[in-house]
């Protein structure tokens, strides 16, 4: 069992010794989005963040390139509206993505009076430009580990406020509901099950980009906020769509490391064996994915790298010392070596849906970062607005949050029951990648379900692989990340999807 701080208050050093606990608000998550959440949230209580391992591990700790915010001189909200509302493909709320780019230089003066040190140049703050961004509006840190520049400074707000109780390495298993009201959670702990009540509950559980078996997140990101919102009702919107990155790196028995796109901002180039390059680098992520996949599809022993030799050796060192560095424990000098790369999963637009405060169709439970459909993303991210969004509606849900007083005191009929454990498995993972993967069609998506139907044990990932193939398979037409082979061209009517628990797929 992980040891509490010894500054932890009293009320939370009991606490894994008990079977059911209250607090007032559950966090479910320490990323960006939880974090930012639980500042707001000890403001009006007591706050209990559930992690299922130490509490700097989440896919924010791993964002590179950094947070797009419009607060360039030759910037302003609305190039950053026009750019998200361009990348996402028609499919955006246009209210969220308002909110988020109005609301996002505020986050960013907040993050640096709380300490987040990004990078700059002179007195102003460095900003960056990546692709789909009219103009440099990148805010980014510590060489390339700019979400570990943001978590740290969120981390130590919440580690200094007594409000705060942080339940590391505890498995957030079910939502307990009541009619159509979330009041709490079970959680498991060192093998243990235990229930705790609140007034409200956040899910900041991020993606579930680990259903592929090629994919940039850490183990963390199996997608169980979106299994779990599933099982207790809520509804979940265009699941479908996942982005995949084509820059990551595929060496044996070295992880899926991503090497950003800035990269190819900078002349990196993608060649095939032959040297040869096939592909305009600085096309969006799903048509270089695509083009990607195809080469490495073509020939069983098929390999396609990026090549960033004749890119000045100390500007790689400097400005991609994450990159450089990383690649070198793998054998591999960026400055003189070409590098094996594959696309991988890397995001999900799709998640629990939500209003502009992170409520979500049922009562008491929010939902903010990757986990949560806002709309801003649309069909497609715009780089770097993930974190943004993390940061915004993370905000913002905590906000909503303060105002639920209902007291959930727990049910009568309360005993913990065993849940859904973590598992992940690679058949579930391998089936995904295969036939709901960069390139869909419906043979391979309906043979994907009839193997994913064959699978015994049920668990959150093939959960959340069956609504991705049934979105897919629903999707009939190629929209931002998501590509039809026998669909190739964009529908004329504009249609979200809808899954929600024994009740029909809808497309709205
Ligand atoms: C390699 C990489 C680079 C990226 N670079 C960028 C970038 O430069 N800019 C950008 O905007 N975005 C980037 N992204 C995307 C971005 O990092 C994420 O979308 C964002 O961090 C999501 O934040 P979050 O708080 O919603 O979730 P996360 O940061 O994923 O946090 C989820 C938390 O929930 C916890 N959790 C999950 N399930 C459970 C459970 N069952 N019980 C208890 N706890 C649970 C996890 O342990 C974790 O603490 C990148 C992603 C990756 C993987």
């Amino acid at each position: 069992m992980s040891k509490l701080p010894s500054t932890a208050p009293r009320w939370a050093k009991s606490f894994m010794h008990d079977l059911i606990h209250q607090t007032d608000y559950i966090v479910v998550g320490s990323g960006i989005a939880g974090l930012r959440a639980a500042i707001d949230l000890a403001e009006a209580g007591r706050v209990t963040i559930f992690t299922k391992a130490q509490i700097t591990e989440s896919n924010s700790m791993y964002a590179q390139g950094g947070i797009a915010a419009a607060i360039g001189q030759d910037d302003d909200v609305e190039k950053h509206y026009a750019d998200t509302i361009a990348a996402g493909a028609g499919l955006c709320d246009a209210a969220a993505v308002r909110v988020l780019v109005e609301e996002g230089p505020l986050e960013i003066e907040r993050l640096l009076q709380w300490g987040a040190d990004f990078e700059r140049e002179g007195n102003a703050l460095s900003l960056s430009r990546e692709g789909g961004h009219a103009v440099a509006r990148i805010v980014h840190g510590n060489g390339g580990l700019t979400g570990k520049v943001v978590i740290d400074a969120l981390l130590a707000r919440v580690r200094a406020n007594p409000n705060v109780h942080i339940a590391p390495f505890t498995f957030f298993s079910d939502l307990i509901t009541d009619g159509d009201r979330v009041i709490g959670i079970q959680f498991e702990h060192n093998g243990k099950f235990a229930s705790c009540y609140a007034k409200a509950t956040l899910l900041a559980t991020g993606g579930g980009s680990q259903v592929y078996s090629q994919s940039t997140n850490p183990e963390t990101a199996t997608g169980d906020g979106l299994a779990a919102a599933y099982r207790a009702g809520a509804e979940l919107r265009d699941m479908e769509f996942v982005q995949f990155h084509p820059t990551v790196l595929s060496l044996h028995g070295a992880p899926r490391f991503l090497l950003t796109e800035a990269l190819r901002g900078e002349g990196a180039r993608i060649v095939n064996d032959r040297g040869e390059r096939f592909v305009n680098e600085l096309l969006t992520r799903d048509e270089v994915s695509r083009a990607v996949f195809r080469q490495l599809t073509s020939r069983p022993d098929a390999k396609v790298f990026l090549d960033t030799t004749h890119v000045p050796a100390d500007l790689l060192r400097k400005k991609f010392r994450h990159v450089y560095t990383t690649s070198l424990n793998y054998g591999l000098d960026i400055t003189r070596d070409r590098i094996p790369i594959t696309p991988a999963a890397h995001y999900f637009m799709g998640g629990v849906q939500t209003d502009l405060s992170g409520r979500t169709s049922l009562r008491g439970l929010y939902a903010a970062g990757e986990v949560a459909s806002t709309g801003v993303h649309g069909a497609n991210r715009l780089a770097s607005n993930s974190l943004l969004e993390a940061l915004v509606f993370g905000g913002r849900a905590g906000a909503a949050m303060k105002e639920e007083s209902e007291i959930n005191p727990p049910l009568q009929s309360s005993e913990p029951s065993s849940g859904i454990f973590a598992t992940v498995n690679q058949n579930i993972r391998d089936i995904t990648w295969r036939y709901a993967g960069i390139v869909r069609k419906a043979r391979e998506l309906e043979t994907g379900l009839e193997l994913l139907d064959r699978m015994k044990e049920e668990s959150n990932l093939l959960t959340v692989a069956r609504m991705i193939h049934e979105c897919a398979l629903a999707r009939e037409e190629s929209r931002g990340a998501h590509y039809r082979e026998d669909f190739p061209a964009p529908a004329v009517t504009i249609f979200h999807s809808y899954i929600q628990k024994d009740r029909a797929l809808k497309l709205l």
